[in-house]
């Protein structure tokens, strides 16, 4: 029986981990994947404060040693549900059952990819899902946004402020962002919107990305546009599946919660990307994973 169990081993439930054991709890970090979750290969991290420049890999596997040597113990295990009875959690995985007196869930988020070969393989040389944590790396160059959402337009606004030219490509002749954004991003001279429209293919060289493939639906007309950059807007998507009878997911899947990440079950608590919430980045993920260890040990502590 652990004190609490963690779900996740990126910035929010490494964090958790360092702030339960540190706070005496015995604690168990489950990882289905690699440690540090989805910053693990952003080639630098500049927004982080008091780093000015890091690695995704080097930040992560710094709060993955920082929690291991503290005395988090961390296993390689997917979780695939949790059932509790009151003060004990059963928690499965695809190995085994462990219990714990509290759970937090941290099992982040990924970006939707756009599904085309090699786009796996050109993330950090082109292609990024992020424009705040990597439009700067592309100053004065020309770059592409694909998406249609409140995300792509707003990223398209900020790379227009320093990259040469920002061309929007959407696959339909409407946004579901807001039209004022819309407006104000097309009175910009740097940008050119390509609507009615899918990337079809990435072309690089050696060094990275350096032209998409973008084909018309209406003509079916293909064309290359030349960008050093791709920012990849569609939407992001939580796999909180396995908890959906557990805790309560908004209309997306994200898990709710209050500010003090108590989801409506005793005893769980979520941080991190995985949860509702409007700023999704390693600052606010980290601070998740410190709010809601402390609130897990309070509540041990309250048994
Ligand atoms: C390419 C890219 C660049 C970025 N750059 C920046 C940046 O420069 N600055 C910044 O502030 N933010 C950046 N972000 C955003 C930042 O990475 C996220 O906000 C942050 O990683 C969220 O941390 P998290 O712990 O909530 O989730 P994640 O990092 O998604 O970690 C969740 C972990 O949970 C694991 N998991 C999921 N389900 C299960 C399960 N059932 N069982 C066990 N484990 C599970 C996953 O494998 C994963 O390791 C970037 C994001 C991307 C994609």
């Amino acid at each position: 029986m652990y004190d609490i169990i963690i779900v996740g081993a990126g910035t929010a439930g490494l964090s958790a981990a360092i702030y339960t054991v540190r706070a005496g709890k015995s604690v168990l970090v489950l990882e289905a994947s690699a440690y540090g979750g989805q910053i693990i290969n952003t080639p630098d991290i500049e927004n982080y404060p008091g780093i000015a420049h890091i690695s995704g890999f080097d930040f992560a596997t710094g709060l993955y040693n920082q929690a291991k040597d503290l005395g988090a113990e961390i296993k390689f295990e997917k979780v695939v549900g949790i059932e509790t009875d009151g003060s004990e959690k059963v928690i499965k995985t695809s190995q085994r059952e462990y219990r714990a007196k509290a759970v937090i869930l941290a099992t982040g988020a990924r970006n939707r990819s756009l599904g085309l070969p090699d786009e796996k393989e050109l993330v950090g040389k082109g292609i990024s899902y992020c424009a705040t944590c990597d439009g700067m790396f592309y100053r004065n160059r020309v770059v592409a946004v694909s998406g249609g959402g409140n995300t792509a337009i707003e990223d398209a606004q900020f790379l227009s402020n320093y990259c040469a030219k920002v061309y929007v490509v959407h696959r339909r002749d409407k946004f579901r962002a807001d039209q004022k954004e819309v407006e104000r991003l097309k009175a910009k001279d740097n940008v050119e919107f390509i609507l009615n429209s899918n990337i079809t293919k990435l072309i690089s060289d050696d060094m990275g990305l350096t032209a998409i493939e973008v084909t018309d639906k209406n003509s079916n007309d293909v064309k290359n546009i030349e960008v050093s950059g791709l920012f990849v807007a569609i939407g992001q998507a939580p796999d909180n599946s396995s908890f959906e009878n557990l805790v309560k997911l908004d209309e997306k899947g994200y898990i709710e919660a209050g500010e003090d990440l108590k989801t409506g079950t005793d005893g769980i608590y979520t941080a991190g990307d995985c949860r509702t919430k409007s700023v999704r980045q390693l600052t606010t993920a980290a601070s998740d994973g410190a709010v809601a260890a402390l609130a897990a040990c309070g509540y041990i502590d309250s048994l």
